[in-house]
């Protein structure tokens, strides 16, 4: 079983990834950051702001907070140290404890992750959220998942590819469709100008964020005619086309 992330060996060695596209996340643990509400997370989309990604403020309390930029490209430290210095407010007397940096796949599942007498999990078979990058909770619902068929192939004494798909079909049952949704929903929000991400993101509320994360919702694009028309045409043609 390769749980080992990105860099996976058992996937560079037994597994082609040929849709593997990564974008770069860097994020820093901050101090004493001024924060208006430390119960809400914040998020920050633009193209000049996060190239085809996004910035986050995820506040711990007492003034600690997960302050990072996940992007398409290079630069990602230059963008986000930018981003403290436009917001002095809240960064102003902050300090950074920690800094990290890692690749997120944000290509969909990888075309197979169990092969032979394998399997891969998470980031390693490109189980993450596309539109968000977020991949904990996928990640360990499928090691869940493959940790149990994984027990019961060894007692039964077979532990082939047939026997180890059924992994796939429970995961894919759980996050598959919403994986491959959301990354239609990624590339359709690349093509968005700013002001019209901003018109997008003002329609919306928490919830409905949450279900974009998971693809767009059509429901969602009648809504924006109502009250956008050329830009629900785009996004109706945006649906179409992806
Ligand atoms: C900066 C940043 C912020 C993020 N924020 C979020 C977020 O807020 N929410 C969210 O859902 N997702 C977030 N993600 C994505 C999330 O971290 C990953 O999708 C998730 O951790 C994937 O879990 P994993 O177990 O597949 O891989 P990993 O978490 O990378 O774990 C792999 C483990 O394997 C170990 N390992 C590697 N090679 C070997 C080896 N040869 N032998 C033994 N062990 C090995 C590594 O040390 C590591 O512990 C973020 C990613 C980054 C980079």
């Amino acid at each position: 079983m390769g749980c080992d992330g990105t860099g996976s060996i058992l996937a560079r060695q037994f597994f082609p990834r040929r849709n593997y596209a990564v974008i770069a996340a860097f994020q820093y643990d901050m101090v004493d950051c001024q924060l208006e509400d430390e119960a809400s997370l914040e998020i920050f989309i633009g193209h000049k702001k996060a190239p085809a990604g996004y910035l986050w403020i995820f506040p711990k309390g007492k003034g600690t907070a997960n302050v990072g930029i996940g992007l398409k490209g290079s630069g990602a430290k230059l963008l986000l140290d930018k981003f403290l210095q436009d917001h002095p407010k809240v960064f102003g007397n902050a300090k950074i404890e920690r800094s990290q940096a890692a690749p997120v796949p944000v290509g969909g599942e990888i075309e197979e992750y169990v092969t032979a007498n394998m399997m891969l999990c998470g980031d390693a078979a490109g189980q993450v959220i596309p539109l968000t990058g977020a991949g904990i909770h996928t990640s360990l619902v499928a090691g869940k998942i493959a940790g149990e068929v994984a027990g019961k192939a060894a007692r039964e004494g077979d532990v082939g590819s047939n026997r180890l798909s059924e992994y796939k079909e429970r995961f894919d049952a759980l996050w598959g469709a919403k994986i491959s949704n959301s990354l239609r929903a990624l590339e359709s929000f690349e093509r968005f100008s700013d002001d019209e991400l901003n018109i997008i993101t003002d329609f919306l509320e928490g919830q409905d964020l949450v279900d974009m994360a998971h693809g767009f919702s059509p429901s969602k694009a009648v809504g924006l005619m109502l009250r956008h028309p050329i830009l629900a045409m785009k996004v109706a043609h945006q649906l179409m086309s992806s």
